[in-house]
């Protein structure tokens, strides 16, 4: 029996892995004293044995059971042709059983929604509370209202609802980064898997289409303490054998000398550390002697946030390094790194400059063999217009399209004078569809770790492209076998 149940997905869409989100909440409850269950890879769950799980952890003294939603919808690269609103991994038909089946074991059960995107799905039949932005402290104090410990919150009334949603801003907590994440028995980590783990919180930069919380920060503010980053990956390794991480840091490499002071606490590790995290280029292009430092740290998937190959875009949205000069620069990385490193890097279609000759152009760039990268991500421009909410961590693009020269449309899409979210959402697909079929992409970013995870080696990964690596593994049921192992943990628990 659990007083809060916690539902995640599954950050990954190739292999499987946990998102910190849910666990970071678990461990601040289960600290103040509550007895948490977290129920992960939602997506993956039929929705009777769901239900089934949910069972065994409700009873009278069940407070609430939540969403981490952050990664609800789990949309697959086909989907980007259109606007995606789902706010639950599984149908509303399931989840409308999922509640009332809840409720009529203890109707007092409360249903709260967090998640980075909470604020955009204000408009949910059965949920009562919102936690919007960082929830580690807002789900502690909302479970003391809930008991009646506490009678007040700062507390927005949710509109045309009974629901009441909770800003993280309003109650802050100047020292969240440097609580740890204590993975638990009842979490069911499988021995050596990859682990999220919080480096630090926020970014030095205010780029305009990026909706994180804690952007524009000053260099070296929430930067966890080195001797927690040590105690925690100490006791995930002597608990689960964790040498493996994804570094959630929203910019790992925003200072030189946090990379430096962090390889002194990896060199007292008892292991060789792998991990994969967001990069800057621009920044490891100008301190260059950071290049070394990171590959000595572990780095084998960094994601490069690279956007576009438009120079005007850059320079509007806060990426201005010129392409030519990222492009040479991502061969000087190769060069250096060979294959201990595969390059990551994520792409936006439909920023305002970008014309239908650039969309032409980029297609034909990503898939030549002037690309240097060994995998990349592409997405079209979301543009998420919501004026009547007042919540901020949302994009400058966001919050005003219309000085970006976007006209943002009822269903959640957007035409410019160049082009429109379904043409952008066109030019995405092709360029996933053509990247993969011609064999070109290996497994990069975050998804080094997450097929790590189902089974797949390092080395392999590495050394082949994602086209061999489906070859020479059943992906899917590498990924199933995992999905039934932890089902089976949870539901025999
Ligand atoms: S896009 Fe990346 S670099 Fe820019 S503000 Fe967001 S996290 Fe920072």
């Amino acid at each position: 029996m659990a007083n809060v149940i916690i539902l995640s997905c599954s950050a990954s869409i190739y292999g499987l892995s946990r998102y910190a989100g849910a666990y970071r909440v678990a461990t601040s409850l289960r600290e103040a004293g509550y007895s948490v269950q977290v129920i992960d890879f939602f997506e993956t769950w039929a929705i009777d044995n769901l239900i089934k799980a949910l069972k065994r952890y409700v009873d009278k003294d069940t407070y609430w059971i939540g969403f981490s939603s952050t990664f609800f919808p789990n949309r697959t690269s086909y989907e980007y042709v259109k606007v995606d609103q789902r706010p639950y991994p599984q149908s509303m038909e399931s989840m409308n059983r999922l509640f009332k089946e809840i409720k009529d074991i203890n109707s007092n059960v409360k249903f709260v929604y967090g998640g980075a995107y909470s604020h955009h799905f204000r408009d949910l039949r059965n949920i009562d509370f919102y936690l919007i932005g960082y929830s580690d402290t807002l789900a502690v104090k909302l479970t003391e209202f809930i008991r009646g410990k506490v009678d007040k919150l700062p507390f927005d009334k949710v509109k045309d609802s009974h629901a009441l949603s909770l800003d993280w801003k309003t109650i802050p907590n100047d020292n969240a980064h440097n609580l740890p994440i204590i993975w638990h028995k009842e979490d069911k980590i499988f021995r050596k898997e990859a682990l999220p783990i919080e480096i630090s919180r926020g970014c030095i930069f205010n780029c305009k289409f990026c909706a994180f919380m804690l952007k524009n920060k000053r260099k070296g503010d929430y930067v966890k303490n080195a001797d927690l980053i040590r105690d925690e990956m100490i006791r995930n390794y002597e608990t689960f054998g964790t040498t493996n991480y994804f570094f959630t840091d929203d910019t790992h490499n925003d200072d030189p000398e946090k990379l430096a002071y962090l390889f002194s606490v990896y060199e007292t590790l008892p292991f060789k550390l792998n991990f994969s995290s967001y990069l800057r280029l621009d920044l490891l292009n100008a301190h260059r002697h950071t290049i070394d430092i990171l590959h000595a740290s572990g780095l084998i998937g960094p994601l490069f946030g690279l956007e576009t190959l438009n120079h005007e875009n850059g320079k509007l949205i806060g990426k201005g390094m010129h392409p030519q000069k990222a492009i040479d620069f991502l061969w000087h990385l190769k060069d250096r790194w060979k294959t201990s490193v595969n390059l990551h890097g994520c792409f936006i279609l439909g920023l305002p400059h970008d014309t239908k000759e650039y969309l032409k152009y980029f297609e034909e760039w990503i898939l030549s063999k002037d690309n240097p990268l060994d995998g990349f991500n592409v997405q079209p421009l979301r543009i998420r217009y919501d004026p009547a909410n007042r919540y901020l961590s949302s994009s400058d693009f966001d919050i005003r399209p219309r000085d970006y020269g976007y006209t943002p449309l009822a269903d959640g899409s957007w035409v410019n004078k160049h082009t429109s979210f379904q043409e952008v959402g066109e030019a995405v697909r092709r360029v996933k569809e053509l990247s993969f079929s011609k064999g070109k992409t290996k497994i990069t970013g975050f998804s080094t770790m997450s097929v790590y995870n189902i089974g797949v080696s390092k080395n392999d990964m590495l050394n082949f492209s994602e086209l061999a690596i489906l070859a020479m593994y059943d992906i899917s049921n590498l990924r199933s076998r995992f999905v039934r192992a932890y089902q089976n943990a949870i539901l025999n628990s």
